[in-house]
């Protein structure tokens, strides 16, 4: 077990070291300011007082950071725009947090060789964007994308939309810049289209929620700009399980959809609420799948999940051409979280993925450990990937409703274990999934990841108390 740093100073004595390591204005001390970087969207995790906030600009600032909090053993925590779903960003006690806002260069698009190298708080719209512009497209679209920076999206290996057809992040990380737990600097990886030396260490950084290194700058794989989606087919189902049951045919008639997800009746209310958009609200859950493949091939695949819908008894399948139409259902997909925010209850995010085949059969346990703990579960999902979103909501301050909603968050997990399942899809496991990912893992394999973290991060600086802490 990786020991917890401790101070032989008051961690105080590595305020004068940081303030002449950065430019003024750049370590924030302000209670008030400090504030805001002290938890990221996992309200529901612990969360300490960090000693400082630090916004360094450059991969010799973040270095001079890290050796600095190394000299005196105070903890790192990493942040990119605080969006995590896990705890993952939270702070520590005493810790530093590093922010990476001010790391948003895109620094290279390389058209010839389809890549770009970006420092780590870029933001993954923003990288999308400038890559469209010349022609090119990066696939990973977490539903956080408006927000979300590759730097985050790289050390939880972020999922989204397109990856049931394109991939997760990690497909398309080549290489790392990273700071290592001691503050140097190393690169990791590769500019090749392939290449096998040594160790994979970029897959093992991928995913790693800053508890191996700092990620100073990401160099990822683009690929050409695609046509947009043609055909978009809509499903409404009375029941979750029958969602299940029609991700399950979809799948295993070998279609390939470029994007297929779930939302149900409680959060197309509340994106209604929110936007006044007129979703329908009737069905338990719909189904959204979209194809981007050319037509006639197209129409082919997009009848063919409808038929899939409807011989998983949806109550009605459409086919829409209209890119208008379906963009608005799946703008209220990604607007799902934020819509439950907006009504002011408190959110717990599950994050489990199943394989398909076992969907409809978890739709149904999460459905029935709502009702037996007395806990509202809305459900956004990944459909096509298996990884669902069951949202356990209860109302602030209510903490008696708090605690049957962390037991129903437990018996999910566990189902999701029992069922051939993972605790987590591509949120993380920050804080929030620790007991799961153990039980999850088991002692030997647990034993593995603590060897890396200790040859790694041998005092144990680098976001202590996340994964395996
Ligand atoms: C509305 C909403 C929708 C979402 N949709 C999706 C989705 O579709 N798919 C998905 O995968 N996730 C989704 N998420 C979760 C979240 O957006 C992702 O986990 C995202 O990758 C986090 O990025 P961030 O920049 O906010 O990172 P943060 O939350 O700041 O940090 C996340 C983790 O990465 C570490 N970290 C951040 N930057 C670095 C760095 N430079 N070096 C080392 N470690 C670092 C942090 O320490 C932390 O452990 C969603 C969240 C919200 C609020």
């Amino acid at each position: 077990m990786v020991a917890p740093p401790k101070p032989q100073q008051p961690p105080s004595a590595l305020l004068p070291e940081l303030l002449a390591a950065l430019p003024r204005g750049r370590v924030l001390t302000d209670p008030d300011v400090v504030e805001r970087y002290r938890h990221d969207e996992a309200e529901w995790a612990e969360h300490g007082r960090p000693l400082a906030v630090v916004r360094p600009e450059s991969t010799a600032e973040v270095a001079s950071v890290v050796r600095a909090c190394a000299a005196h053993h105070v903890p790192v925590v990493t942040r990119g725009a605080g969006t995590g779903l896990s705890g993952g960003a939270n702070a520590v006690d005493g810790c530093v947090v590093l922010s990476t806002e001010r790391m948003r260069a895109i620094v290279e698009i390389d058209p010839g060789e389809r890549l770009a190298v970006v420092q780590p708080g870029v933001v993954n719209d923003d990288l999308r964007t400038t890559a469209a512009a010349r022609g090119l497209w990066y696939p990973p679209d977490p539903a956080s994308a408006p927000w979300s920076t590759i730097g985050g999206n790289v050390a939880t290996n972020a999922g989204g939309l397109c990856c049931v057809k394109y991939g997760v992040t990690r497909d398309y990380v080549l290489a790392l810049e990273v700071v290592t737990a001691a503050g140097e600097v190393v690169r990791v990886g590769r500019r090749t289209a392939k290449g096998v030396a040594g160790y994979d260490l970029v897959g093992l950084l991928v995913g790693s929620e800053g508890t191996l290194g700092v990620i100073t700058e990401v160099t990822v794989r683009l690929r050409p700009l695609r046509a947009a989606p043609t055909r978009t087919v809509v499903g409404f189902f009375d029941s979750l399980a029958a969602c299940g049951r029609a991700v399950a045919g979809v799948t295993a008639r070998g279609l390939e959809p470029s994007a297929f997800e779930l939302i149900d009746r409680h959060c197309l209310a509340a994106v209604n609420e929110w936007k006044h958009a007129g979703l329908p609200q009737n069905a338990a859950a719909l189904l959204l799948a979209r194809t981007d493949l050319p037509e006639p091939a197209a129409e082919v695949e997009a009848t063919a999940i409808r038929e899939e819908f409807e011989g998983a008894d949806a109550t009605e399948a459409l086919m829409s051409t209209d890119a208008v139409e379906a963009e608005a259902l799946f703008d209220a997909r990604r607007l799902a979280y934020p819509a439950l925010e907006q009504r002011g209850d408190a959110i717990l995010t599950e994050d489990v993925c199943l394989p398909r085949g076992r969907l409809a059969a978890m739709l149904q346990r999460v459905a029935e450990i709502g009702a037996h703990h007395d806990v509202l579960v809305a459900n956004i999902a990944h459909a096509g990937d298996g990884n669902l979103h069951p949202l356990l909501i209860t109302p602030h301050g209510d903490d008696a409703a708090r605690r049957r909603a962390q037991a129903a968050f437990a018996e999910i997990v566990d189902s999701a274990i029992d069922l051939g399942g993972t605790v987590t899809g591509e949120h993380g496991v920050g804080l929030l999934k620790r007991d799961g990912m153990r039980r999850e893992l088991g002692p030997a394999v647990l034993a593995l990841h603590r060897a890396v973290k200790q040859a790694l991060d041998p005092a144990g600086i680098l976001n202590p108390g996340k994964v395996v802490g």
